[in-house]
Parts: structure tokens; sequence; C-alpha cells
């Protein structure tokens, strides 16, 4: 059990853990967020994901609450406290706790932060990876700046629930120029009728996910073709393989798109071992 929550500077109890109404995280979504997976206790890709925060919290003109280096002490002895060996890290980040205006509070407002730890069960990820999953395709409505990783998540919330209500677990958002940009809360990808894998390029507007960034070195070292090139919801319908990937998914195998089969309809061996990769490379960055 994950039990124990870091709300701003101490240990509590999750049933006991609280915000205050008129944190900004809550009355405007005015926060970023960032999530590590768990390998072995440890904190994987931390460069990336320690990079992401600051540049999120950057953008948004929030303050880092901690160096990097305290803040990796706070994160890891918040994972020891729930005794949590695989899973993820969640830490949230408000602009803080000021009376409701929509223009910036003080700037010596503090930043308010949260931390929870979450178990993963490796074993049935892995039976899953096997299987593969459903992905849906939706209309792309979110905001311009997909980029930063911050908590205004609806538009991926009411993306993710429609997967679900049929079954899959993954929406795709697909654009006006008929493109997919991202799932709701993963990066897509495809190995397309060349062989050649294919994600789109972050000039768009998506979340410059840090798995992805590390795949894509894990696989031009692996030596496969690698495109940061759009795909069309047909173009994956078409494509040998899909796959997601995301600190919660790592790579996932997507072999059913709005009920329609990719490929061979089963996950292929440039996912799987793209997963074995990924997850190695995972654990020797861990720290
Ligand atoms: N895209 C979105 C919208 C996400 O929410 C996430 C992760 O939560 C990702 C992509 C994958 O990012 P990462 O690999 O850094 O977990």
């Amino acid at each position: 059990m994950s039990r124990i929550a870091y709300v701003n500077g101490r240990f509590v109890a999750k049933t006991d853990a609280v915000v205050h109404i008129e944190d900004r995280g809550y009355q405007f979504a005015d926060a970023g967020y960032e999530v590590w997976a768990l390998f072995g206790g440890k904190l994987s890709d931390p460069e990336g994901h320690f990079a992401r925060l600051e540049r999120s919290l950057g953008e948004l003109r929030i303050p880092m609450p901690m160096s990097r280096k305290a803040l990796t002490v706070v994160l890891k002895e918040t994972v020891r406290r729930n005794r949590v060996s695989e899973g993820l890290v969640y830490l949230q980040v408000s602009r803080g706790v000021a009376p409701r205006d929509h223009a910036f509070p003080a700037a010596d407002t503090p930043p308010a932060i949260v931390i929870t730890v979450s178990r993963v069960d490796r074993e049935a990820s892995e039976a899953r990876a096997r299987k593969g999953v459903a992905v849906v395709t939706t209309p792309e409505n979110r905001w311009g700046r997909c980029d930063i990783k911050t908590v205004g998540l609806l538009p991926n919330a009411m993306a993710k629930q429609k997967a679900r209500e049929v079954g899959a677990v993954e929406a795709w958002f697909v654009d006006d120029l008929g493109l997919v940009t991202e799932g709701a809360s993963s990066n897509a990808w495809i190995v397309d009728r060349d062989g050649a894998l294919r994600t789109r390029d972050t000039n768009a507007n998506i979340l410059r996910g840090v798995t992805r960034l590390s795949l894509l070195d894990v696989a031009r070292q692996a030596g496969l073709k690698v495109e940061e090139r759009p795909f069309t919801p047909q173009e994956a319908l078409d494509a040998q393989e899909a796959f997601i990937t995301g600190a919660g998914t790592l790579v996932l195998p997507v072999v059913l798109m709005d009920g329609k089969p990719i490929g061979s309809g089963k996950p292929g061996p440039v996912a799987a071992r793209l997963r074995a990769l990924y997850i190695e490379h995972a654990k020797a960055t861990a720290v």
C-alpha cells in the first residue's frame, strides 16, 4: 500500500493529506506536474523528467520549489516511506494559495507542492504488453501549449473516458489536418509500411515525452530507422505495428484502433524489442 503523501514540507497519511481550497491548482489548474517511473525504488530517466519539470514551471513562471538535489531527496524519501519498489511517483507544483484572482498573486507566494507514490504490478503490465491494447481516435480539442505539463487535463480526461467506455486504454487526438498528435497520456508511434519507426515531431502541439525522447535514442542505437514525422489514423491502420510510450505505459503495443486491427492485430516484434530495451535503459539510468 502507498499511504504517505508529501504535502508542503510534511509527510502525512494520505487520508489526512489536504490542500487549501484556494490553492491555484484547484481553482485555475495553475500547476505543473511530473511523473517518474520507479524501478527497484529508483527514479528512472531522472535527467529528462527534471529538465522537463524545470521547463514546464519556467514557462508557467512558477519558481522551482527547491533545488533539483533537494527535490530528489524528498521524492526518494516519499518513495522509501511508502515502501514502493515498482511504481510511479507523482509530483505537482502549483502557484500556491491566494485569494481567488485570475492574475498571479504576490511574487513571494510560495508554490504548493504535493508528492504521491503508487504501486505498479509489473507482471500484470508485462501480460498486458504481450496482449496489446486498443485505442480510439478523438478530435484534438486541447489548448495550444500541450508542451507544458500542466494539470489542466480536462480534455485528456474526457478523451480517456471515451476510450474506457469502449474497452480501449488510450485515445489518440487527431488534429484539423487529420494527423495524430498524441495520446491522452502517452505519445503515439507506428512502425510504418516501410519498416520505419515514426512518431510526431515536437514542433507540433504535443508533450515532449521523456520516454519518447529516450526511446528515440534507444531505437537509433539499436540500428532502427527513425523518423520524427506525423501519421494519419489510416497510416496507423496500414502500419506493421503501433505502440504508445509514457512513464506509466513504458512501451505498450497497440493492436486495435477504433475497433479495427493494426497490422496483424497482434503485438509485433519491434515494439516487444523496444519495450525490453527501454526497460533496460530505464533501470540503468535510475537514481
Ligand atoms: N503525452 C501526454 C499528453 C502525457 O500526459 C504523457 C504522460 O503523462 C506523455 C505524452 C508521455 O510522457 P512521458 O513519456 O514523459 O511520461
